[in-house]
């Protein structure tokens, strides 16, 4: 069979160098189409050698447009609004869309979800294996263990993220809620500070930690009478989020449109 042809999006971030190393580690694929924001001091660039990989001869346009009309699939961890504008051309031309963009509002959500009655979207706040296990047992662990446990969602990242709490801590929360049968909404209390009262009960709280170069650390806790069930996950490099955001393009050949997420590709629904 031949290779699925990936094409990036913001390939010259943090994220987009990561994914053509591991686009090109992962048998089954190759990059044949990168792109960056107009303006971009990288356009004209190799991908590859951007990556630190031998040259590709892919070189960084700033056509989205042309990218989605040759790629199969398209890696896209870039920026709320050039996510809807990427969802936006995935749905015009069909092509599979993997997109780990953070920090949309409600409204940016609504319009990636109308992209995928045309084609397959994969959305995740965070696309490692092990922080999708967190997340069901997460789940399960909220349905055990009922709302006399109080559930407390702390995470800590590097100095540059922009968005807090983090997608993954709030993917917890959603997990959590899940579990307990309630809206996320609902429940969350997102930063506390002055006299807020005594706790909610039934509450899920979130903490954010800024500082340093850390790549992401999520605990949530589980904080009962005598005694605390904790489900930490650290990640150790973006490489996990690069191979796992893979993994869900070439799972997306031949799915049927609609709005996926790395449990489902992992089979963790
Ligand atoms: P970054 O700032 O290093 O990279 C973002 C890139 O997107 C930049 O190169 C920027 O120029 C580019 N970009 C912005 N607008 C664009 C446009 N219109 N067209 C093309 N390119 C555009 O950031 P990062 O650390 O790589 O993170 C990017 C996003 O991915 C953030 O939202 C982050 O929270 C998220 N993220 C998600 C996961 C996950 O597993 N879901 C993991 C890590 C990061």
């Amino acid at each position: 069979m031949a290779d699925l042809i990936i094409g990036i999006v913001g390939v010259a971030g943090r994220m987009g160098q990561a994914l053509t190393r591991a686009a090109e580690a992962a048998p089954g694929c190759r990059v044949g189409f990168a792109s960056e924001r107009p303006g971009h001091d990288m356009l004209g660039r190799d991908a590859g050698a951007l990556a630190g990989l031998d040259p590709l001869g892919v070189s960084i346009g700033d056509d989205a447009g042309a990218l989605f009309a040759g790629a199969d699939a398209v890696l896209d961890f870039t920026a709320p609004a050039a996510t809807v504008a990427h969802a936006a051309l995935a749905g015009e031309t069909g092509t599979v869309l993997v997109t780990g963009t953070t920090g949309l509002e409600p409204a940016q959500q609504k319009a990636i979800a109308e992209a995928a009655k045309k084609t397959v979207i994969i959305q995740a706040p965070n696309f490692s294996v092990g922080v999708n296990l967190a997340m069901a047992l997460t789940e399960r662990a909220a349905a055990v263990l009922a709302d006399d446990f109080d559930i407390e969602i702390v995470e800590m990242h590097h100095r540059h993220k922009v968005d807090a709490p983090s997608g993954t801590a709030l993917g917890l929360g959603r997990a959590a809620a899940a579990g307990r049968g309630v809206d996320l909404d609902t429940v969350a209390e997102r930063g506390r500070d002055g006299i807020t009262g005594a706790r909610k009960r039934g509450a899920i709280g979130f903490a954010s930690l800024r500082g340093g170069d850390v790549i992401g650390d999520h605990t949530v806790i589980f904080a009962g009478e005598n005694e605390r069930v904790e489900i930490t996950h650290k990640a150790g490099g973006r490489e996990i989020f690069a191979a796992g955001a893979v993994r869900a393009a070439l799972w997306a050949a031949g799915r049927k449109p609609g709005l996926y997420s790395m449990r489902d590709v992992l089979g963790l629904s």
